[in-house]
């Protein structure tokens, strides 16, 4: 069938890739990518030959309007290096483009590393904000951390080891008494989830610095514990002044 299929790929252990994905990716015509010598890895691992294009969201007008040929007419697959594409990836345009034109989308759905992160932390995963990669920059780091600082919510952000200290070192101080929890190389080899203060895990990582891939999480703000006695007769009472 032709139109875009959205193609999510392992982020680390091969054994992830699901049936499904494999056998669309040995089927569609061209396969739209961020790096072919990455997906030419996956691609001779899964035994496949296919035509790959390079693509991400700052490619031509023309790149796009090529894709959307293809898919107009064929099956073209959009995958990333790892993961989901779309998810801090290349591919919304693209899948803007397509819906735009009435091409079908349609996504084939895999590991993506926010959510194996927030699977693992133990932090409350009934509401989360997923936000990127934290800026480099100290500035635009701390605005950040301030802005999302007050959602109710736990935060995940992706991170690089060269950078996790600082990160920590700005969480520490513009959002303190929080619980975090590092995520690192999720479904490879090394995996492992460690959590605590900003402060732990700084003393941690400094001893032991951090390598590979890592996304780090802050649970969200106040006490997730059940209310003191007195909260709940000022609620009782809150209820019964209203309840007229
Ligand atoms: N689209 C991908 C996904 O769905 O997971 C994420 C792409 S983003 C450019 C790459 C970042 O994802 C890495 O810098 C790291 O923060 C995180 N990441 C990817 N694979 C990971 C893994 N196996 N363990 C921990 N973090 C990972």
């Amino acid at each position: 069938e032709p139109g875009l299929y959205i193609v999510a790929t392992p982020i680390g252990n091969l054994g992830d890739i699901t049936p499904r994905a494999t056998g669309i990716l040995r089927g569609v015509a061209a396969i739209a990518c961020e790096d072919t010598r990455v997906t030419g890895k996956l691609l001779h691992h899964l035994d496949i030959s296919a035509r790959m294009i390079r693509y991400d969201d700052h490619a031509s007008e023309a790149t796009r309007d090529h894709l959307l040929q293809i898919a107009s007419e064929q099956p073209l697959a959009l995958v990333s290096d790892a993961g989901t594409p779309l998810i801090s990836d290349p591919g919304y345009r693209l899948v803007r483009a397509a819906r735009e034109r009435g091409i079908a989308v349609t996504s084939l759905p895999g590991p993506s590393a926010a959510v194996v992160a927030l699977t693992l932390a133990g932090l409350p995963s009934d509401r989360f904000l997923f936000a990127g990669f934290l800026p480099s920059k100290d500035k635009a780091r701390r605005e950040v951390l301030a802005e999302l600082g007050g959602v109710k919510a736990t935060l995940v952000f992706y991170e690089t080891a060269p950078r996790l200290l600082d990160s920590l070192a700005a969480i520490g101080e513009g959002l303190p008494g929080r619980e975090l929890a590092v995520a690192r190389e999720l479904t490879k080899k090394f995996e492992e989830c460690r959590s605590g203060s900003a402060a732990d895990l700084a003393a941690h990582y400094a001893a032991h610095p951090a390598k590979g891939e890592i996304v780090l999480m802050i649970g969200p703000p106040g006490e997730a514990g059940p209310p003191a006695e007195a909260d709940v007769d000022a609620m009782l009472l809150a209820a019964l002044a209203t309840d007229k």
